[in-house]
């Protein structure tokens, strides 16, 4: 059944006709099951009230039951209220399309004065203006065109599938919906349907964005059907349970060869399992980190894509339409490796992001309180780190937070100091420990978050040792220029721990990770973009270990004694800094050819005989020493 809609004068009763006789169907007219009261009403120019059109609308529902059974037909009738609508939805709603002819006021208004054998009247056109709800699910059609581009378009839209779907219209959904059907993708998007709370959720959506090609459903079925096979689909849902959920209602909806892409932050791990899950049922999977946030996803994130790599490829030119852009004008978007690679990627950018951020908090700390600067005075000295090539959209949006006032007051200082995590840096942190890679800049700061969020335990340790802070009484310059230099080193300390992190696992899952095109893909979009990722690049393509890059090497033999100082000078004065403490503290173990592990070693065999190696003897030869003698 083709429902066509739309208030009186948008040629419904003619293009229904024209319709009708191209598809070989039977042509009903709603006007035609007015009861007599009805039409006596409209022709004196008073408008039918909700009561009228009961009557009507349920007898026109029982009828499109009737017509169905006989093969479908195409009804034309005003349907102008989402209620009308649902009592002509009298069979199953993806057995009715309904497709509403639009045309502005003026337009429909001229026409209408033009008819002489109609009984509607013109003045009626206002209060059909009013009531008109736009519809959720129909095709939209501009009547501002010829009869025959009218029935072609209805044909066309009808007929045409679309080549991608997305699923979950929260923040993200949305924006990155808008960011592809802005770039040319006929989009399907499904958002899920709880009663009562999350309804109509996608479809809204759609239609708030009638000026582009995007269809909203409501129903799970509906919107694979109307998805060009082999289909596409993007979840961009709550990471976790949700997905696997959501991906068992997918299964058996979807064909060979389609493609479900998991574009949340889900754990690596899941998305290994999901991975040969999904394949058993010939589904390709793609697990795709993205990052941005809202205005990346509707203006270009970075894509970190890992799974099948003849799926990506299918994909890749929608990804790199909507993606972000590097120096180069190439997409920030690229296939990472195989299985989970791209969670995996995507939670390592989390974890640097955090430590990042913690290290932009420390700094603001040991300016604010330990050099008792202004919040605007902090902000400019970080805007000239920036032409010192420190630049980064963290440091950028820090200097804008300095600057944000509420009622003449920094709103900083109204914010709790109670730091909120979603998961990413704790798994990099487990994932670390699964691997035996060390992670310590990125593992201090989820703890610093952890720590930051025991607030009222604080509050009472802080009136059972009283304050410790102290004003930092160096020249406030000299230790500015040492924290810039420092700020430097923690970066890039906090860089290479996190991307040597991703080498490890490279090498362990036979993964094959391109270190240089990963910072490629986060020189912009995301959220870690820094002139330094931008330095990366090049360090990467010569040498897969940051910290031995010869150019890192001479800067931080120069930078690495100021890093130290800060470290010192802070906690001589009581201020945290957990991540510019544990960069200084990695560097050192980094650098260092002989550690002391050697005692710990030594403990191990003494209280459990673990066993030791010589530096005597080949590495492959254990020892036991009995350390009391009997
Ligand atoms: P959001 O605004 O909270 O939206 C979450 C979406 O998931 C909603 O559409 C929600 O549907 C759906 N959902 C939640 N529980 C579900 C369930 N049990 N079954 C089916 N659908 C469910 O979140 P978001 O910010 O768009 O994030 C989406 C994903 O992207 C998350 O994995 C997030 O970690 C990741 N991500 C977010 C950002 C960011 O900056 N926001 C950046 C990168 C990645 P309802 O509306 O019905 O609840």
């Amino acid at each position: 059944m083709i429902i066509l809609m739309g208030v009186s004068g948008t040629g419904k009763s003619t293009i229904g006709k024209l319709l009708a006789d191209r598809l070989d169907l039977s042509f009903y007219d709603a006007d035609d099951f007015h009861p007599p009261g009805n039409i006596d009403k409209l022709s004196k120019g008073v408008a039918l009230t909700d009561f009228d059109r009961q009557p009507w609308l349920k007898k026109l529902g029982t009828n499109i039951i009737k017509w169905q059974a006989k093969g479908g037909g195409v009804l034309a009738c005003s349907a102008l209220k989402e209620s009308y609508r649902k009592l002509l939805t009298t069979i199953p709603g993806d057995q009715i399309t309904f497709v509403h002819l639009k045309g502005d006021f003026e337009l429909i208004k001229g026409r209408l004065a033009a008819r002489t054998s109609h009984f509607f009247d013109p003045s009626l056109l206002k209060s059909q203006y009013r009531d008109l709800e736009d519809p959720t699910l129909a095709i939209q059609i501009s009547v501002n065109q010829s009869q025959e581009e009218i029935i072609q378009e209805i044909l066309n839209k009808m007929n045409q599938k679309t080549s991608f779907g997305i699923i979950g219209m929260g923040v993200m959904g949305q924006n990155l919906a808008i960011n592809m059907a802005g770039n040319g993708t006929r989009l399907s998007v499904y958002n899920r349907h709880v009663p009562g709370k999350e309804e109509n959720i996608a479809a809204d959506f759609a239609n708030a964005q009638s000026h582009l090609s995007i269809q909203g459903y409501d129903a799970l079925k509906a919107f694979v059907d109307s998805i060009a096979t082999p289909r596409n689909i993007l979840l961009m849902i709550q990471a976790g349970s949700a997905v696997d959920i959501t991906i068992d209602e997918l299964i058996p909806l979807l064909g060979k060869d389609d493609l479900i892409i998991d574009g949340g932050n889900s754990n690596y791990l899941d998305t290994n399992r999901r991975d040969q899950h999904l394949a058993k049922h010939d589904i390709n999977f793609i697990g795709a980190g993205i990052s941005g946030g809202e205005e990346g996803a509707r203006k270009g994130p970075s894509i970190m894509p890992g799974g099948s790599r003849s799926a990506y490829r299918r994909i890749a030119p929608i990804l790199d339409g909507i993606a972000a852009k590097d120096i180069n004008g190439n997409p920030c978007c690229a296939y990472v490796g195989p299985e989970g690679s791209g969670h995996f990627v995507k939670m390592v950018h989390n974890g640097i992001e955090y430590a990042e951020m913690q290290l932009l908090a420390e700094v603001y700390e040991l300016m604010r309180n330990g050099l008792s600067m202004a919040p605007n005075s902090i902000a400019e000295t970080l805007e000239s780190w920036k032409n010192q090539g420190h630049d980064s959209y963290l440091l950028e949006i820090t200097i804008n937070i300095l600057r944000k006032q509420e009622d003449g007051e920094l709103l900083l200082d109204k914010i709790l100091d109670a730091a909120s995590q979603k998961g990413t840096g704790g798994w990099s942190t487990e994932a670390a420990i699964k691997l035996g890679s060390p992670l310590n800049t990125i593992a201090d700061a989820v703890m610093a978050r952890n720590l930051s969020a025991q607030k009222t335990l604080r509050v009472s340790a802080n009136k059972s040792y009283g304050e410790i802070k102290k004003r930092i009484e160096t020249d406030p310059d000299d230790f500015i220029n040492a924290l810039e230099e420092a700020y430097h080193a923690a970066r890039v300390i906090n860089h290479a721990i996190g991307f040597d992190m991703i080498n490890e696992a490279s090498d362990q899952y036979n993964w094959s990770l391109n270190l240089s095109e990963i910072a490629r893909i986060w020189t912009n979009g995301c959220i870690i973009r820094s002139e330094l990722m931008s330095d990366a690049v090049s360090y990467f393509g010569k040498c897969n270990r940051l910290l031995l890059h010869p150019k890192i090497v001479d800067t931080l033999k120069l930078q690495q004694s100021q890093l130290a100082m800060v470290v010192g000078q802070a906690l001589a004065h009581g201020y945290p800094t957990p991540v510019f403490s544990s960069a200084a503290s990695f560097f050192l173990g980094y650098v260092n050819g002989r550690s002391s592990a050697n005692l710990l070693q030594a403990q191990r065999d003494y209280f459990g005989a673990h066993t030791y190696k010589r530096v005597d003897q080949p590495q492959s030869e254990s020892f036991h020493t009995e350390w009391i003698s009997s």
